[in-house]
């Protein structure tokens, strides 16, 4: 990678506000609102077909919006009777497939968005390939690099016209799953290096917890919830985030005050902003990692008595499904299986507080 350079007075927030969007009277992005700190990275997690695309595109000024602002540092981009043409936004983006011109070299792929008398030469273009770490790749052409490499030059080539925001569209879906893991941290470093607002998507919530400093989780063409990426895992919005975030199973549970009885055993309930479940019936979330298997007869186990009734071995871990007072909990270890199919066990809750659900809010399926 290139010597690092963080030049703040590229970077500015963005602020979405309200923002709507319908195709054909379908409503494909419905009152999103979301602000991205200068210099910050948010990533947009959520499912095909959610809106994260259209709502970059609003952002970009390749769609319109119905309703609603964008507002990039102090420059009102989208909103009631403004409308900043794409070119003008300073608002660059980075496409799935991050093509680079094939007859092009690299510097001229890098030179191509700059104003005309800088295309061929320049310093913004010897500047954009250092930061990517490519200067000695100038004369190169894009056929003798390797994917890794491309991506970098496709990187440079967004950021050489100086954009205030970056915009990247599933930046690495095209990679095969070793050459994703390797691009995205460098390309995590880069953007910081950078210190440019970026805001990517992606349905893959690994690859939006690495690389996104707050992760903007999206349903419906809603944000359902923004925070850190630990804020979102450890304390999701709803059921469904925590379900789209990781594995999620729930047991029933009775609050009272700060404590929840559960077939696990009582359970200490974890504080969110929201107003919580006050007492009475509620779901808790259970995550597989939390949950710790030990046979019937340790006298010494606590938890629930319960059945495995299945059994993964995956290399590193294994995760079982366990029956236990009529509900089915995955409960994942490090290490090759210690209990067979069959097996009696007590099940015991080892994570922290818990996150409760008023039990209408999770969904029968
Ligand atoms: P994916 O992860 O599959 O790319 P996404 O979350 O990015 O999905 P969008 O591409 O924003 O989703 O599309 C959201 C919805 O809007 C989809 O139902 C899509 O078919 C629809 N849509 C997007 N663009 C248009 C368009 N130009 N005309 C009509 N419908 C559109």
């Amino acid at each position: 990678m290139g010597s690092t350079v963080v030049e703040t007075d590229r970077s500015a927030r963005v602020e979405v506000e309200g923002v709507t969007k319908s195709f054909s009277g379908e409503t494909v992005l419905d009152g999103v609102t979301l602000c991205v700190e200068p210099g910050s990275t948010v990533a947009l997690l959520g499912p095909s077909g959610c809106g994260k695309t259209t709502l970059l595109r609003v952002i970009a000024g390749l769609e319109s919006a119905d309703a609603g602002t964008v507002v990039v540092g102090d420059r009102v981009l989208t909103g009631p009777g403004t409308f900043v043409a794409p070119e003008d936004r300073r608002v660059g983006m980075v496409f799935q497939d991050w093509a680079l011109f094939p007859h092009l070299s690299v510097a001229r792929n890098v030179g191509f968005g700059l104003p005309r008398p800088e295309r061929r030469s320049s310093p913004r273009i010897d500047e954009s390939l250092r930061l990517v770490g490519m200067e000695g790749f100038a004369d190169r052409m894009p056929d003798t690099l390797s994917g890794g490499q491309q991506q970098r030059v496709a990187l440079a080539r967004a950021v050489a016209p100086r954009p205030s925001v970056l915009l990247l569209d599933e930046p690495f879906s095209n990679l095969d799953a070793t050459l994703r893991v390797r691009v995205r941290s460098e390309i995590h470093d880069l953007l910081h290096q950078l210190g440019i607002t970026s805001i990517f998507v992606t349905h893959d919530q690994d690859e939006a917890f690495v690389l996104g400093d707050r992760v903007a989780v999206v349903s419906e063409g809603r944000i359902v919830q923004t925070g850190l990426p630990e804020d979102i895992y450890e304390r999701p919005a709803t059921p469904w985030v925590a379900g789209f975030v990781g594995a999620a199973d729930f047991v029933p549970g009775e609050v009272s005050g700060s404590q929840v009885s559960t077939l696990l055993g009582r359970l200490p309930v974890a504080a969110v902003d929201e107003p919580p479940v006050a007492g009475g019936p509620a779901s808790v979330l259970v995550r597989p990692e939390h949950l710790v298997l030990e046979p019937a007869d340790d006298r010494g186990a606590d938890g629930a008595a319960g059945v495995v009734r299945t059994v993964e071995y995956v290399g590193r871990d294994t995760v079982y499904v366990v029956e236990a007072g009529g509900v089915l909990l995955r409960a994942r270890e490090l290490g090759p299986p210690r209990f067979a199919v069959g097996s009696s066990v007590r099940v015991a809750h080892r994570g922290g507080p818990v996150r409760v659900f008023s039990d209408d809010r999770v969904d029968p399926d």
